[in-house]
């Protein structure tokens, strides 16, 4: 078991409300203190309010995405120094649903990592391969690929990022990867890293994909597993919390 120290971080995804917000933080703070650290990755427009409640309690905000940019004419986009702004810890860069939907490159995520890195922001780099990409036995080219672009793009810097290891098959289905299959990845990523700076070894590697209260305890117990980028279950306070205890 490794002595890197666990983060759980909630993916609220573009879900919800002023009320409900409060609802799930107040169930969240309530049940302090946690071993491990948390955090949660809000829409840009609660990021003000979340940063007023979160304030001095332990648990971390950030975001789920940023420009390249720092500023200028790109409508509808959010830079990482209003980010920094805010208070934002975090940054998800490189979710699936980012590079499905909205077609962002291995370069685009790797630079976003790099312009939120130079903010002071950390962010979680999330790569994870298709289930026709596994079924062609391609998941370990893909992560590899989708990796390296960032170690590139960052250089000893890759160090400060956290990775997520998501397998896209497993992200909000229900169908967990095997805390063995998971586990797999996660030391092939981990080697990659050890090849890129001597700091691998106390990099975070966490595991997203239907991560769930009763199968976090198994997932987290594997030896290159250091936490969770958590979904579904992060907008319901008691299940969150439960997945924090397990870390
Ligand atoms: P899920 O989502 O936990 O709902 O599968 C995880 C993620 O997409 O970050």
């Amino acid at each position: 078991m490794s002595q890197r120290h666990k983060l759980v971080v909630g993916n609220w995804k573009m879900h919800g409300s002023h009320a409900a917000n409060a609802e799930l933080l107040q169930g969240i703070l309530a049940s302090r203190p946690f071993a491990a650290e948390a955090a949660v990755c809000v829409p840009f427009p609660y990021l003000s309010e979340v940063a007023v409640t979160l304030a001095n309690s332990g648990l971390a905000w950030g975001a789920q995405d940023c420009s390249v940019h720092e500023q200028g004419a790109y409508t509808g986009e959010v830079s990482s120094v209003m980010l920094a702004e805010f208070g934002c810890r975090y940054v998800i860069v490189g979710h699936s649903e980012r590079r499905a939907y909205h077609g962002e490159s291995d370069q685009l995520v790797a630079d976003k990592a790099k312009v939120a890195l130079a903010r002071g922001i950390t962010p979680i780099v999330c790569v994870g391969e298709t289930l026709a990409q596994r079924e062609a036995g391609e998941t370990a080219a893909v992560v590899k690929r989708q990796l390296s672009a960032v170690v590139h793009a960052l250089g000893q810097c890759i160090g400060e990022v956290v990775v997520a290891y998501e397998p896209v098959w497993a992200i909000g289905t229900g169908r967990t990867a095997s805390p063995e299959q998971a586990q797999e990845v996660h030391a092939l990523l981990r080697a990659q890293l050890a090849a890129a700076t001597p700091r691998a070894s106390e990099m975070k590697l966490l595991y997203g994909g239907s991560v769930k209260p009763d199968n976090a305890v198994t997932l987290f117990g594997q030896a290159d597993i250091d936490g969770g980028l958590i979904g579904g279950a992060a907008l319901k306070a008691s299940d969150f919390v439960a997945i924090l205890r397990a870390a």
